[in-house]
């Protein structure tokens, strides 16, 4: 009986490695998945047969050949089904629906007050909804639902803790699997926006990177030898909340001096309040208004916040030595201030070793980085599932 079980085990994990193969790879052909993978051609054969039949990997034309018949080449079929990749914001919710592949089928954006759980819950659920109808047709349909939160959860999908959203023990995958019926994963969006960033964005090619996040708050998600690191209990990357102001206010996570109070999107209104004595309705308003109008006491304000990340940025360097940061979130919009001021400090502040190798670089995903990260963990869960 053991012996089976094992067989079973192989041909498996033998599966897995054909399709990962198709997908990394594509067009290739049996022949080329035999000699790379080391599994027999017959081997090869029948599992990409499995494939076909479940709508995973589809045949097309013919390849290159150093002589004789032309080989079939294989494809990944990357609309076999669609995931839902969900930011769930402070203030907003950011809804994309893409293949299995990430590339975007339709997306649904909106903002809500956050009046109450019960509201956002129900704001969420209009977004995937709304996707749901948009879906094109496919053999599997919409296989899962990556939402990425600001705060920890654990590992059945409870929201235990978003300070920034005022919520404490919300059962979101449970709410959102029962009324859709749908495989749900739920994630840090930092966390979130770092797969992002390693699949799709800046990342692809770096092993070791820390995807910090601006928005309400700070949020980190950090890649180690390829993976993503959660830490003992999955509550990893909270780096918004070092103290870097021994003698700081009180943040809402019970801590003072919180990285956050003073290198955020909401840092950077309190200041804006203070400094040009009125309010800015928003990030975006400032960045219109200093791109318009060139305001010194504007581009001012983001460079202290660019020093303020700089601080932030030099510890997380000193503690995780990586090869790249990537700086996300709707902040990125004001890379041009921010870039210099936060080079400098680094400059300034860094020892001279880990400054060498390291890069800074602002997301190129377009505040994607967070939907496409939660999107690629649904679609990893499908993947899961068909494999096993
Ligand atoms: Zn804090």
């Amino acid at each position: 009986m053991k012996k089976t079980g094992d067989l079973n085990l192989v041909k498996r994990m033998n599966k897995a490695i054909v399709l990962e193969y198709i997908q990394q790879h594509a067009p290739v052909s049996r022949a080329t998945i035999a000699s790379k993978t080391g599994l027999t051609k017959a081997t090869v054969s029948t599992l990409v047969s499995e494939w076909i039949d479940s709508h995973m990997v589809y045949e097309i034309g013919t390849g290159e050949s150093s002589g004789g018949r032309k080989p079939v080449m294989l494809l990944f079929h990357a609309k076999a089904g669609f995931v839902i990749g969900i930011d769930l914001g402070v203030n907003y919710i950011h809804a994309l629906l893409t293949d299995l592949d990430g590339e975007a089928a339709c997306e649904h954006n909106m903002t809500h007050a956050n009046a109450s759980v019960a509201s956002v819950l129900e704001d969420v659920k209009a977004c995937i909804r709304e996707l749901l109808r948009q879906a094109p047709a496919s053999p599997y349909g919409v296989v899962g639902i990556g939402i990425g939160i600001p705060g920890i959860s654990d590992d059945h999908g409870n929201v235990l803790f978003a300070p920034n959203l005022g919520w404490e023990n919300v059962p979101l995958q449970q709410e959102i699997e029962k009324e859709f019926g749908i495989p749900v994963v739920i994630e840090n969006e930092a966390n979130a926006g770092a797969v992002g960033e390693k699949r799709y964005g800046a990342g692809q090619d770096a092993a070791h990177l820390i995807y910090v996040s601006l928005g309400s708050g700070i949020g980190t998600g950090i890649i180690i030898k390829d993976e993503l690191y959660r830490g003992a209990t999955g509550f990893s990357g909270e780096i918004g909340h070092q103290s870097i102001d021994l003698n700081g206010p009180q943040c809402r996570c019970g801590n003072y001096g919180c990285w956050e109070l003073y290198a955020s999107e909401q840092a950077l209104l309190e200041s804006a309040k203070s400094s040009l004595g009125r309010s800015a309705a928003d990030v975006d308003s400032l960045l219109q208004e200093a791109a318009q109008i060139g305001s010194a006491e504007i581009s001012g304000l983001f460079a202290q916040l660019g020093r303020h990340l700089g601080i932030g940025l030099v510890n997380i360097v000193n503690s995780f030595n990586p090869e790249l940061i990537i700086i996300g979130g709707r902040l990125t919009a004001a890379a041009e201030w921010l870039d210099e001021p936060i080079r400098q400090t680094m400059e300034q502040r860094l020892l001279p070793y880990p400054r060498k190798p390291l890069e800074v670089q602002f997301s190129a995903l377009d505040s994607r980085s967070t939907v496409l990260g939660a999107s690629t963990l649904a679609a990893g869960n499908f993947f899961g599932k068909l494999k096993s």
